[in-house]
Parts: structure tokens; C-alpha cells; sequence
């Protein structure tokens, strides 16, 4: 400490300056003039010494400014009792400096002393706020995502960034509640993720840790509640901390923070990761309820496709029973025999009908329907769905058409062949049941650099403003649409949006009730 002290050339400065003082103090005239004024006494010298005083208490703080005062007094007391012709005034004089000198160095230190304290806060405060700004941050991160093993990677990879340590990990409880396992991991290599579960009942620190503790392992070469040790030395891994991670119904599992340094966690960053855990647990119940209902999903759709599938051949056969009945092949039947076979056919029509948007849509769902993607031309799929549908339109007095926006090269997307052709056909269908007589519907093709779009516009019953949020859910139809046309099944813009998703596209409509609608399909680019 000494050493550095004699080192620095600021000492050196003082102590020269002080030399100098004390010397002219002793040997310099006993009065020296300053314009009209005639100080005597050795006066100025005392009063010089102040700078001294002033120096070191800058440089060396309150201690140095009264050791400076010190050596000062030391200086000039003798003259006082020795040397000074008047004593008295002489005393005097040198109680002033000591006053003077002790109110400057009180004065510097107090302002050094709250400077210090300002600065101490402001990067408290701004310690704080990155903090805060990286929790906030970390949320955002994870709720952008309900897939369970995205969200788990993202946690533990903020985790390590946002305490600035090496690594993190994310245990949970496995089906049997007994055992630990590595769910997610950052910053640690495959022997040590490996290295084997953590068993509850060996492991008195993770049972600390479910029940809501965050604890900090301070030296793990010390520590005896680890379960691996060795491991975590051999990984270079000298500190941990770990959090609880608690959903609604219990314990997930744990969080742990890694540190290379010893003792590298403090209580600062305990809240800390509590926090980030807290955020992770309810990400992480998301992403497990999302699953949970994703398989119960996939569950019904399957017993849909099942049970519809077994529905469609008795229907197929009502419905060939009833054509031979209409047709009269199993002999005359009077006009109201007739209208009730036919309104039977009907029904059976629209049966059928439903069985298939119910297959469609299971099929979509279950991922039993998958079929390869190809790469398609939409123009030649939007002539192909304009021809087919122009019988139908003509007979409604509707003119179709198609219109072409692109110049250059043919817009083409990667998608299964029979799936574009059924979004188209779901969309155009509709236009033509939606417009009454002497409408207009519209299939035009547009395209920008790396996607393509089909939209189709009608002039037709439009939809209101309330129903544009649900258009898309199963089952469900507008009151204008029903009251304009009794049938319908409600699948058919569920199944669309459910076959774009698929490949990678966007749906959107926008109507305006009484005047028509327009739905816009966007294709990922080939
Ligand atoms: P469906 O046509 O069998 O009722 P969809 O799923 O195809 O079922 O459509 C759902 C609902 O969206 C329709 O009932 C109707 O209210 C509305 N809709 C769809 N297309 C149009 C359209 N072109 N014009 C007006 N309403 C439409």
C-alpha cells in the first residue's frame, strides 16, 4: 500500500509544495507588500499551507487532507513558541489555518463523498434497469412460442446471457415425480448433460429447490449436497444457483445458473433468476397445456375420421336407393311419394356433403391426409377452378372471370396439388352461393417478389362487421348466409385456412355486408 502510495507523483507534489512552505515559513522577510496592503508576520506562508491541504485531501481523500494538517500545524507551532517576536497573534493566526484547512477539507470530502454516493446509485439504478429490460426481454422471448422444447431452449440460453454466466440448465420432474431430468441445456457439454438424472431421494438440495427455495452453491468442490461433484469440477464449474420452476398445480422442475468463478452469485441475482424462473414456469404451463390440447385435438379428430368414414357408405347407399326409387325402377310412386323421396335425396345430399368437410377437416388434423407438395403453377390452378365452376355461375346469371396481374414468369408455389385445388374451389363456391343473380365474382392472380396471391371477390351478400372474427371457426355460419341459403355445413373456410396454414400461406377476407367480399390467399413463393 505504502509502496504504491510513494509511487505516485501527486505525493511527491505535496510534498515538495510543502517543503517549500515550511522553509519560506522559517527563512523568507518578516513582511512582504501586496499592492497597499502589508502582510506580515510570516501570514502568506501560513496561509499557503492551506494549498497543501487543499491537494492532498483531492488526491488522498478526508485522510490525507488531515494528515496534511497535521504535518501543517507540526510546521508552524514552533514559530509560534519559539521563534515569533509576538506569540499571542501568532497562535492565533495558526488556529485559523487549522480552522480554515479542517472547513476546506470537510467541504471536499463532503462533496467527493456524495458524488461518490450519486455515481454508487446511478449504476444501481442502471444495473437495474438492464435487469429489468432483460426479464422483460426474456418474457417477450418466451411468449413468442407455445412449442414446449423452443420455449425450454430460450430459457435456458436467456437465462446464461442475462446473469452473464457460462451455462444453464432446466431439469423437470419426470411422469414418476422421483427423478430429475435434463430438459434444456446451454453452455454445457454432452458428458456433462449425460452424466445421469438427479434422484430425489438422494438429493436433498433438489427436494430444497421444488419446494420453493433458491439456493447458491458458493464452492461445489466444498459442497457436500451435490449429487455430482466430480462432474461439475471436471466441467470447470466452481458456482451454482438454482431456482424452483412452480406451476399452478406443483413443482415443473428447476432452473441452474453456472459460474466458472467461485462465489460468483449473490443475493441480487437469486431474486433474479427467481424471476426469470417464475416467467419460464408460466411459458412453460403454455406450452404444456398447448401440447395437452394439440394431442387431445389430434384424439378426436381421429375418432371423427373414424366414425364419419363408417357413416359415408350407408349414406352412399341411401343416396343410390333413393335415385332408383326417383327414377322409378322400383315402380310408379304418386306425386307425393315422389316429393318426399326427393326432398329424402336432398338431405342425403347434403349428408354426404358434410361427411366429406368433416373427413377434410379430420384428415387435415390428424395428418393422416398429408400428400407430398409439388411445384404448381397458380395461374393454370386459377383457370382450371374458373372453367370449372363456369357452368354453375351461368346458371346463377353470375359472371365468372379471371384476371391476371403478373407480367414475365409464371407464379408458381411448392403445395399439394389436391389442396390448392380444394382451397380454390372451397373459395370460388362460395362467391357463387354468396352473390345473388347478376353479380360479378372475380379470381385474380397477383404476384410480388417472393410470394404469390389469388384473391377472389365477389359482389355478393357481404358479411357483418361481427362475424368477420369467427368466419374461420368450424361450424360456423353468419345470419345473412343463413337466411340467404339454408345449407351449409360451416367447414368449408375452416378446412381452407387449416390447408394454407399448411403450406406455408396466409388467409384473409374483407367484406363489406351488402356490397360483396373478397378473400385474399398469399403462396409462399417456389
Ligand atoms: P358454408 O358456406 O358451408 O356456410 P363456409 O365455412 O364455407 O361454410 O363459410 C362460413 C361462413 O362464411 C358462411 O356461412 C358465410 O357466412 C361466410 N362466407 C364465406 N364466404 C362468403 C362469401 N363469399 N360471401 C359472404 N359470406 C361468406
Amino acid at each position: 500500500m505504502s509502496k504504491i502510495f510513494f509511487r505516485d507523483r501527486r505525493f511527491w507534489l505535496i510534498v515538495i509544495a510543502f517543503s517549500a512552505i515550511a522553509l519560506a515559513h522559517y527563512f523568507s522577510p518578516q513582511e512582504r507588500a501586496f499592492g497597499a496592503y502589508t502582510l506580515g508576520r510570516h501570514t502568506v506562508e501560513r496561509i499557503a499551507f492551506i494549498l497543501p491541504i487543499v491537494g492532498a485531501t483531492c488526491f488522498f481523500g478526508a485522510r490525507g487532507g488531515l494528515s496534511a494538517l497535521a504535518l501543517a500545524l507540526i510546521a508552524m507551532l514552533p514559530r509560534v513558541f519559539f521563534v515569533s517576536p509576538n506569540p499571542a497573534d501568532a497562535l492565533i493566526e495558526t488556529l485559523a489555518v487549522a480552522l480554515v484547512g479542517y472547513a476546506v477539507v470537510w467541504a471536499i470530502e463532503t462533496q467527493a463523498r456524495e458524488k461518490r454516493l450519486r455515481q454508487e446509485l446511478s449504476a444501481r439504478l442502471e444495473h437495474a434497469y438492464r435487469r429489468l429490460q432483460m426479464l422483460y426481454d426474456t418474457a417477450q422471448t418466451l411468449n413468442a412460442t407455445l412449442e414446449q422444447q423452443t420455449v425450454l431452449d430460450r430459457l435456458a440460453r436467456a437465462t446464461a446471457h442475462a446473469l452473464s454466466v457460462r451455462a444453464c440448465s432446466i431439469r423437470l420432474l419426470d411422469e414418476t415425480g422421483a427423478r430429475l431430468n435434463v430438459a434444456a441445456a446451454y453452455g454445457l457439454s454432452d458428458a456433462y448433460i449425460q452424466k445421469g438424472d438427479l434422484i430425489l431421494a438422494q438429493n436433498p438440495l433438489a427436494r430444497a429447490v421444488l419446494a420453493g427455495e433458491v439456493i447458491a452453491i458458493d464452492d461445489v468442490a466444498r459442497d457436500q449436497r451435490l449429487q455430482y461433484p466430480m462432474h461439475a469440477i471436471a466441467e470447470g464449474i466452481r458456482a451454482m444457483l438454482s431456482a424452483p420452476l412452480i406451476g399452478k398445480r406443483g413443482p415443473l422442475g428447476l432452473m441452474r445458473a453456472y459460474s466458472t468463478e467461485p462465489a460468483h452469485f449473490s443475493a441480487d441475482d437469486a431474486i433474479f433468476l427467481s424471476a426469470i424462473a417464475s416467467q419460464g414456469s408460466i411459458a412453460l404451463e403454455n406450452a404444456l397445456a398447448y401440447r395437452q390440447l394439440g394431442k387431445l385435438d389430434q384424439m378426436k379428430s381421429a375418432f371423427v375420421l373414424t366414425v364419419t368414414h363408417e357413416l359415408r357408405s350407408p349414406v352412399s347407399v341411401i343416396q343410390s336407393l333413393l335415385r332408383t326409387l326417383n327414377a322409378g325402377y322400383a315402380g310408379e310412386m304418386d306425386e307425393r311419394q315422389r316429393d318426399i323421396a326427393e326432398r329424402a335425396l336432398h338431405r342425403a345430399d347434403f349428408l354426404q356433403t358434410l361427411i366429406g368437410d368433416l373427413l377434410d377437416l379430420a384428415a387435415g388434423k390428424s395428418e393422416l391426409g398429408a400428400e407430398d407438395a409439388t411445384e404448381i403453377s397458380l395461374s393454370d390452378a386459377a383457370t382450371q377452378v374458373v372453367r370449372r365452376f363456369q357452368i354453375p355461375a351461368e346458371e346463377k346469371q353470375i359472371r365468372l372471370e379471371q384476371i391476371c396481374k403478373c407480367r414475365g414468369a409464371p407464379i408458381k408455389t411448392r403445395a399439394p396439388r389436391n389442396g390448392v385445388d380444394r382451397v380454390l374451389n372451397n373459395l370460388v363456391s362460395n362467391a357463387i352461393k354468396y352473390t345473388p343473380a347478376g353479380g360479378r365474382v372475380a379470381v385474380t392472380v397477383c404476384c410480388a417478389n417472393d410470394h404469390a396471391q389469388i384473391e377472389i371477390a365477389d359482389t355478393g351478400i357481404g358479411i357483418p362487421d361481427d362475424a368477420m372474427p369467427h368466419l374461420f371457426e368450424e361450424f360456423y355460419r353468419a345470419p345473412n348466409a343463413k337466411l340467404y341459403e339454408k345449407e351449409g355445413t360451416g367447414l368449408g373456410l375452416a378446412i381452407t385456412r387449416d390447408l394454407v396454414t399448411r403450406f406455408g400461406g396466409r388467409i384473409a377476407a374483407q367484406s363489406k355486408f351488402g356490397e360483396g367480399t373478397t378473400f385474399v390467399v398469399t403462396f409462399p413463393g417456389a
